[in-house]
């Protein structure tokens, strides 16, 4: 039996293009997991509302991120970067953590389509060649339209050639007992926390925290890898132990996020790639809930439209673009440029003696501070 529409892994874009797909569609979602969106492998923060006009301004509706009381763990109004010295910025932001995983179920099976679970994509070839995980059985599903909704591992961009872009890796531990103030996400940078990337607190409330490095691989120095970058951090750093040393890890994953631009192609016939499958992220600080929301929520109604023969699947690629390409590029230029002046860390001291909380919090939104061009110019 052929489908209409296959939307291949169920994470965040996955869900919203379940939901906005219509009724009349016989669609079909496909997850290798048992629980949709667990385990977590995310820090859970994403804008507010108000934040989201600011960061996308061409979006025009933002009820998607109307995000039920449900859904919230906790609101937060600051952020803290602390570099390598101790020394630290905080800048007024408000940010929300969610229940992602049971934000993403609910959105998913809410959407009244066919799910299927524990089925994993093996490969694309004009048909998704799946694995059932409880039989261990290969089997063809036959779908006109395919969103490849993989995440950042995709094997449908691998399929098709396109999974060419810079991934970092990430471990989390889920934390119990953390001793920070809860209205603060924590930001630290420096080579020893976090070679090419930046490791994190971002409270959930009642003490309970995700506790986060996202690294480079290049940027690790010989011997390091990541399970010791983390257990340093939690363990020995000393601007980021203080709120850790009485902590229990309650949950550990490991996982990877596209830090690079987004692909400059997004449909291939009829398959779409959605969210962190074609590299759809703020690169600068790898935040891809908002974009894969609004991506899957886009894809739905393009391919909506398409069935009705109003629309071709390529105006899905010019309509993502049109809303969010603008602060993905400079989310993309902030990091090349960040990259520079983190060199080494005396570089990014020197960095932050010039800098002031607008310039933060122009980063945080995506927007290059006229300093940042200046260090990368005349002083580094
Ligand atoms: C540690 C970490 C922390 C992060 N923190 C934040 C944050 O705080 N805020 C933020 O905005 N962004 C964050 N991100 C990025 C964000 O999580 C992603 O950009 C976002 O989840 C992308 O959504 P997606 O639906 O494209 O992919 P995912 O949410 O990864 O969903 C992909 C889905 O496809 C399924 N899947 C994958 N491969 C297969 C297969 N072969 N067969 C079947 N199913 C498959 C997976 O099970 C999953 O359900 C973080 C990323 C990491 C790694």
């Amino acid at each position: 039996m052929k489908y209409d529409v296959a939307v291949a892994g169920i994470g965040v874009a996955g869900a919203f293009t379940l939901r906005a797909l219509s009724k009349k569609l016989r669609v079909v979602g496909i997850d290798k997991r048992e629980k949709l969106g667990y385990p977590v492998e995310c820090g859970e923060l994403i804008p507010t509302k108000s934040e989201m006009k600011r960061l996308l301004p061409k979006l025009g509706d933002y009820s998607l991120f109307e995000i039920p009381e449900k859904y919230k763990s906790n609101k937060t109004k600051y952020f803290e970067f602390v570099i390598p010295n101790g020394k630290s910025v905080e800048i007024e932001f408000e940010m929300l953590v969610i229940n992602r995983d049971k934000f993403i179920s609910d959105v998913a099976e809410s959407s009244g389509h066919e799910i299927r679970k524990r089925t994993k994509i093996i490969d694309y070839n004009g048909k998704l060649r799946l694995r059932d995980l409880r039989s261990m059985k290969d089997y063809e599903l036959d779908a006109e339209v395919v969103v490849a909704s993989d995440g950042a591992n995709s094997r449908i961009a691998k399929s098709l050639g396109v999974w060419k872009y810079e991934i970092a890796a990430a471990k989390q531990y889920v934390m119990s007992g953390v001793n920070c103030r809860e209205d603060t996400v924590y930001m630290f940078v420096g080579s020893d926390i976090a070679p090419g990337g930046y490791a994190w607190i971002i409270p959930k409330g009642n003490g309970v925290a995700n506790v986060g490095v996202g690294i480079r691989q290049r940027f690790l120095k010989r011997g390091d890898n990541i399970h010791k970058v983390l257990e340093r951090f939690v363990r020995e750093y000393p601007y980021s132990s203080q709120y850790l040393r009485k902590a229990e890890i309650i949950n550990k994953i490991g996982a990877v996020a596209p830090v690079d631009k987004p692909l400059n192609k997004t449909v291939f016939d009829k398959v779409l790639l959605v969210g962190d499958s074609a590299s759809m992220i703020l690169s600068h600080v790898a935040a891809g809930i908002p974009i894969s929301m609004i991506a899957g929520d886009i894809a739905g109604n393009v391919i909506n439209d398409y069935f009705e023969g109003k629309k071709n699947l390529d105006e899905y690629d010019s309509a993502w673009r049109e809303k969010m390409l603008d602060a993905m590029m400079r989310s993309y230029r902030i990091k090349q440029l960040w990259d520079k002046i983190s060199k080494t860390d005396e570089k990014l001291c020197k960095y932050f003696r010039f800098i002031g909380k607008g310039d933060m919090c122009a980063i945080l939104r995506s927007k290059i501070p006229l300093k940042l061009r200046i260090a990368e110019k005349f002083i580094f």
